[in-house]
């Protein structure tokens, strides 16, 4: 039953469709924007249309950015970061956990999920493909040193490891693959863990 307006219903019901938002934090979202000033609720309202309309993925990395090719693609054309190393990351939030420890020089690849047969999500529904176009130049020949394997601790994140390492196996591909080392909490996000336990991960990453 609609206890409410409808047009408070209908808000509620949109903010419930975010991630993490339930039914209590909606409504309390809810109540809070209708007593907000309408010139404020506006501003809100235009950044979500904004970014929604503005951002895309880098065309080499697949991180969301404004630009065609992101900041760290960038500055890795420019020679400023390592091109041959990548780290191969679950989303963009991920990659800022990285970049915040500020010990990093390579470029990331941005996946975009991991693999989940419980959520129907297959290897070709995260950007695998484009991660070994990546890893050739033009003449088929490779054209990275290293690839850091940065997916989650968690069962979807270590099969996408698993996954990703025997795919570049099978193709005969002369890299190196490490994964980040155990500092990241088994079945963590990395995004919720701090710079240190991060850098520290990162430089105890093992070669598989
Ligand atoms: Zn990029």
């Amino acid at each position: 039953m609609d206890y409410y307006g409808s047009s408070i219903g209908r808000l509620i019901g949109s903010l419930k469709s975010l991630p993490g938002i339930g039914e209590k934090s909606a409504q309390r979202l809810a109540f809070h924007i209708i007593s907000m000033p309408e010139e404020e609720v506006k501003s809100i309202a235009d950044s979500l249309v904004e970014a929604r309309r503005s951002v895309h993925f880098c065309k080499y990395c697949g991180t969301l950015t404004d630009d065609e090719v992101c900041p760290i693609c960038l500055s890795a054309e420019k020679g400023r970061r390592n091109k041959r190393q990548i780290m191969v990351v679950e989303n963009s939030r991920d990659l800022a956990a990285y970049e915040k420890t500020g010990r990093y020089d390579g470029v990331y690849h941005v996946l975009g999920g991991a693999i989940s047969p419980m959520l129907g999500i297959g290897p070709n529904d995260i950007r695998l493909k484009e991660l070994i176009l990546r890893l050739e130049d033009g003449d088929g020949k490779c054209c990275v040193d290293e690839v850091i394997i940065a997916t989650n601790s968690t069962v979807e994140g270590e099969s996408t490891a698993m996954y990703i390492v025997r795919l570049i196996r099978t193709l005969e591909l002369p890299v190196k693959i490490t994964r980040i080392a155990s500092g990241v909490p088994v079945g963590g996000d990395i995004e919720n863990v701090d710079e240190v336990t991060l850098e520290r991960a990162l430089k105890g990453r093992t070669e598989l």
